[in-house]
This record gives C-alpha cells, sequence and structure tokens, in this order.
C-alpha cells in the first residue's frame, strides 16, 4: 500500500512461540487461544491466505486487519477488510494497523506486524514537512480536547 510505512514484523516473536512449544515449555492452549471476537472478526472480515497453520496444519490462516487511531474515533479497534484500508489511507491523515493471524480450527493466533497508513505518508518528500504536519495535527488535538473540558 502507497502510504504503508513503520512497518514492524513480529516474524521472530512468532518463530520463537513456536520453538518454544516445540521445546514443550508452553502447551497449545497458551496460544491456541483465540478469543470468539476475533474469531468472528476472522469470519467477517479476515483476508484468507493459503498459508497452512503451523500447529494444526490442516486449516488455512486467516489475516485480521485491526485499525486504531485518534480520527477512527469510534471505529477504533475494529477489524477492516484488507480492501477497505486504501480507502481509509486516502481519506485519514494516520492510523494503525495490526495485523492478526488465526486459525479457525485450533483457535492459534498471533500477531504477524503492524504499520502506519494514511495520507500523511504522501508528503514524502522532507521529513521536517512531515514533522510540522504531525506537530499541527498534535496542536488541533491538543485544541480540541481542552475545547471539551
Ligand atoms: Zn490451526
Amino acid at each position: 500500500m502507497r502510504t504503508q510505512r513503520q512497518v514492524v514484523d513480529y516474524s521472530l516473536q512468532k518463530r520463537a512461540v513456536l520453538r518454544e512449544l516445540l521445546a514443550g515449555r508452553v502447551g497449545t492452549y497458551d496460544v491456541c487461544d483465540a478469543s470468539p471476537y476475533l474469531k468472528n472478526a476472522a469470519r467477517f472480515h479476515g483476508e484468507p491466505t493459503e498459508r497452512r497453520c503451523p500447529i494444526c496444519r490442516s486449516e488455512n490462516l486467516t489475516l485480521v486487519h485491526y485499525i486504531y487511531g485518534d480520527e477512527l474515533k469510534q471505529s477504533a479497534g475494529q477489524a477492516r477488510t484488507l480492501v477497505e484500508l486504501p480507502v481509509l489511507a486516502m481519506t485519514l491523515r494516520e492510523f494503525q494497523v495490526f495485523v492478526v493471524e488465526v486459525c479457525l480450527g485450533c483457535d492459534w493466533n498471533h500477531l504477524v506486524e503492524q504499520y502506519l497508513l494514511g495520507r500523511d505518508g504522501l508528503t514524502g518528500d522532507g521529513d521536517s514537512a512531515h514533522e510540522q504536519d504531525v506537530a499541527a495535527a498534535e496542536g488541533v488535538g491538543r485544541r480540541r480536547r481542552e475545547a471539551q473540558r
């Protein structure tokens, strides 16, 4: 995605969890604990993949994209389909996306990556311009919060 930035990849952590599991230091109950909310999000907003679940190896993994950010207001913390993200990215300045993989067979779930999306990523040319935008946005946010008091 064009405005994607500050990507954090959690595949090392995932491999560490799988190693612990293989070594018997954690049980499958500890890692296969997807909540009903997460599973519903996977069913209704999830992105199917061709990758097999590393635990049960019988189901393919589903990716769930959770969005967070002040601009989202009551939508913050909700799951969105992958096709909805570019639309949001053109509408909002900045929001955080958390990608979680889920197995609907055995309830395995793990954070895959996180990144930022939003129009602020389009001002690619100077970091200083971006910082000014962020500072301005924070100023607006502060004034708004003060006005609410
Ligand atoms: Zn599984």
